[in-house]
């Protein structure tokens, strides 16, 4: 039989903070295991819970970001469970009201992570809501180690709606949220810190059939590639499942990246009772709508905003613009130089295939580079206008991450600009043929291929200075 998956994530993003959400011990990731605690999040009795305005602000940008209502109203509940990781036996998240609801995302439009083509596709966002990250456990074998670092760190969970029906839109969806958060300055959403973690539901039903089937939750997903493998593993294996006419159960299963399978962890008898209820301890959240459009004011430009415009503005392809904005600094620094130069779609080729190229190379960050955006733009100009040539430019480039100077001081004083005068092109066409009368010879012999070589002794004899345009025009009239 055909199957359609209908697939939705639960998402949790630690939010990027000064301190955690309800004490003033730093969010901090990388420290000694236990040395940023407190009696408040090692949840010690008689503690009370100080609310982290910073965090509830990113909250309500991430709901923005997302196209959610944010609630006028919200509050925090008890979670209650007991656990390990978990010192006061409850987790404080927000049960019925959190901070955002119904909002989006818009993913595809290009190629999926399979290579496949991605159409365009909104994907919804049922909520979004704040609580506390618990403790890191860590196994080792015959004992487990319990991080209280990470006890009371701000957390994000982001629930979308069912519907993502491939692995691809699964993946494209997690990018895209990734990316959204970190232009947004929510979390840097490190899935090797921990800092962005992703479960996935999926079912599978008859193509054509409206109602759900049987949802298994996969968890423990380690990379947005895991994310994808899981899917289509799971795709597989419910569908040969149902084939056989065995009946699927609700159950959670982990996820073995080293086998490329999901296994069994548990399967759920009945939903679990939190017990959830309105923490006591602190107070609702109110928002009126002038302080939430005060939020939203603060917010930047999306990068699928940003491809578009950039597509639009510089004229440059989709392609580009995707690299170009892969790195919310790199995508500034772009839009900065494209912006100052009439020849914005060149500034693009020298972003990509120079500037990055020896950043990554000498393995510099962008906000370190000594070349500012308007030098680009100013040395773009300079080879648009003719007064030098592309490899000349090269050279002035390189010298020019070197130092910070600009193009247009370089090639004055290294006196490199490019020799156009059609009187001294002559004399050094002239050169190269009395040097070279072997040469001469094949060429008016009938060897059209010498042409090149002739052309490369005036480059050398003019220092790489001379119009190519023009060698070449007077090679091809003196040689007749
Ligand atoms: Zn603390």
């Amino acid at each position: 039989m055909q199957y359609e998956a209908v697939i939705g994530l639960e998402v949790h993003i630690q939010v990027r903070t000064k301190s955690k959400m309800f004490c003033s011990c730093p969010n901090r990731f990388g420290a000694e295991p236990n040395t940023l605690t407190c009696p408040v999040c090692l949840g010690y009795p008689g503690t009370l819970p100080v609310p982290n305005h910073e965090a509830i602000i990113k909250a309500v940008k991430a709901g923005l970001l997302t196209g959610c209502k944010i609630a006028e109203v919200s509050k925090f509940d008890r979670k209650s469970y007991f656990y390990p990781d978990l010192a006061k036996n409850y987790q404080i998240s927000q049960y019925d009201m959190p901070f955002c609801t119904e909002g989006h995302l818009d993913i595809g439009g290009g190629k999926g992570f399979s290579g496949n083509d991605l159409p365009e596709k909104t994907i919804g966002i049922t909520r979004i809501h704040l609580e506390e990250d618990p403790a890191k456990l860590t196994h080792f074998g015959k004992f487990t180690g319990a991080d209280y670092n990470r006890s009371g760190v701000p957390l994000l969970e982001i629930v979308s709606e069912p519907d993502m029906r491939t692995a691809d839109e699964a993946y494209a969806y997690l990018t895209g949220l990734k990316e959204i958060m970190r232009y947004g300055g929510i979390g840097d959403c490190d899935m090797e810190k921990g800092q962005m973690r992703c479960d996935v539901n999926i079912s599978l039903r008859p193509v054509g059939q409206k109602e759900f089937g049987t949802k298994i939750e996969i968890k423990n997903l380690n990379s947005f590639r895991a994310a994808h493998r899981a899917v289509e593993y799971e795709m597989i294996r419910q569908a040969e499942e149902l084939d056989a006419g065995h009946v699927l159960r609700q159950e959670t299963r982990g996820w073995n990246d080293d086998h490329g399978e999901t296994y069994l962890m548990r399967t759920k008898e009945e939903a679990h009772d939190y017990r959830y209820f309105p923490d006591p301890d602190l107070m609702e959240v109110r928002f009126t709508p002038e302080e939430i459009e005060a939020i939203r004011v603060t917010l930047p430009e999306l990068p699928e905003a940003m491809r578009r415009r950039m597509m639009q503005d510089y004229g440059i392809s989709r392609y580009d613009a995707e690299v170009l904005t892969q790195d919310q600094d790199v995508a500034n620094w772009f839009d900065r130089a494209a912006g100052k130069s009439r020849n914005p779609k060149q500034v693009a080729n020298w972003t990509i295939s120079e500037l990055l190229r020896l950043l990554g190379e000498s393995k510099i960050d962008i906000a370190d580079c000594k070349i500012q955006p308007e030098q680009l733009a100013g040395l773009v100009d300079l080879i648009a206008a003719g007064t030098i040539n592309n490899r000349i430019g090269k050279d002035v480039f390189s010298e020019m991450f070197q130092t910070g100077t600009s193009a247009d001081v370089i090639v004055k004083e290294k006196g490199l600009a490019q020799v156009n005068d059609d009187g001294a092109v002559a004399a050094f066409v002239d050169q190269a043929i009395a040097a070279n009368p072997a040469q001469v010879e094949q060429y008016k012999a009938g060897n059209a291929k010498v042409l090149q070589f002739l052309m490369g002794q005036v480059m050398k004899i003019s220092k790489g200075k001379a119009n190519p345009q023009s060698v070449m025009a007077l090679l091809k009239e003196k040689l007749q």
